[in-house]
């Protein structure tokens, strides 16, 4: 089994994106440095993704890390297949029309993970707006499975919006995922070029919605940096997300897919993403994580063990000086 990410046909996976003008991608600075994919786990990972027919994000999103997070076996599936009804500008995820949902892949991941012997798992997916539910009972089903198979693993869900329907979500939020990680990718004021098919406040309500039907599921939310915003909106977003009680923020910087995608404006250094996190640490997040390669699933097993400590520090904490 090979890995090629120059064998993904641009053209196909974006056609509403040809139009675009070519935006030059640029030398990235020295600090974004990756490993090439390679190693003997590496190829385990990929040998049970293949043959067990699921897609990752980390494939599909063309994501830097994957020759770390595969070494460790750690990948991120992305499920209900690998087409996506939105077109992010910012997204490597191809667009366009999906196909039927596949009944038998919640079952696929349950077998992966348990053959993998997975202690947290990341499941995320396309948007699939041409879904009545949006695709929450799938997401419930593979839940389901995981639970099934390793009772013992800790399970993340990274969906969309479900378009802001409340039943959907309530539905997800019984299935009792431990982290419910919805990102807001970027500030408000560059929704309608960055994320046209999204609405802030409609993330943002969906996040406090969680904490709401159920406070014991962590939440967690993440943003794209050197997409032009700045430090100001970075901040008002992290108050809103205080706001919305919101457990966990991931910051990273954004990578160019390709010429057609969003310029990057600006690569924040690494001094600034330090500046970012002591901001965000400020600000009463349970964890912060905000580096130029943090990905929102990037680590996402050791830091949910940290996120446990943290919550439980805290209720410790709390119980003293309830009892003083
Ligand atoms: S950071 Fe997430 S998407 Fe990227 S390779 Fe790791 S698990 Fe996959």
């Amino acid at each position: 089994m090979t890995y090629d990410p120059k064998l993904l046909d641009k053209a196909k996976r974006h056609p509403e994106k040809q139009k675009n003008p070519d935006r030059p991608m640029g030398k990235k600075p020295d600090w974004i440095r990756v490993r090439a994919p390679q190693g003997k786990v590496f190829k385990e990972t990929l040998d049970t993704v293949r043959s067990l027919k699921l897609t990752t994000v980390c494939e599909e999103a063309g994501c830097p890390n994957i020759g770390e997070c595969w070494e460790k076996k750690h990948s991120t599936f992305m499920i209900m297949g690998e087409v996506c009804t939105r077109a992010c500008s910012f997204c490597n995820v191809a667009t366009g029309k999906p196909k039927e949902l596949d009944q038998y892949e919640p079952l696929r991941v349950g077998v992966a993970v348990h053959e993998m012997g997975l202690k947290h798992v990341v499941v995320t997916s396309v948007d699939r707006d041409d879904l009545a539910d949006s695709g929450a009972q799938h997401f419930v089903k593979t839940i389901g499975a995981i639970r099934f198979k390793s009772p013992e693993t800790t399970i993340e869900i990274l969906p969309g919006d479900f378009r802001g329907d409340m039943d959907a979500i309530d539905a997800v939020i019984r299935a009792k995922p431990d982290v419910f990680n919805h990102n807001l990718e970027t500030v408000p004021r560059l929704y309608p070029t960055i994320r046209p098919g999204a609405r802030y406040f409609r993330s943002l309500r969906l996040l406090q919605r969680v904490k709401d039907v159920d406070p014991s599921i962590f939440t967690k939310s993440g943003l794209m940096v050197g997409l032009g915003e700045t430090k100001e909106e970075i901040a008002q977003v992290m108050d809103d997300m205080r706001a919305a009680d919101i457990d966990f923020i991931t910051i990273g910087q954004y990578l160019q897919p390709t010429a057609k995608h969003a310029p990057v404006m600006h690569f924040w250094t690494p001094e600034e993403f330090e500046g970012l996190e002591r901001m965000a640490r400020a600000k009463g997040f349970l964890m912060v994580s905000a580096t130029p390669l943090t990905r929102s699933s990037y680590h996402a097993g050791e830091d949910f063990a940290r996120l446990r400590e943290a919550r439980n520090e805290k209720l410790a904490a709390k119980t003293v000086v309830a009892a003083e």
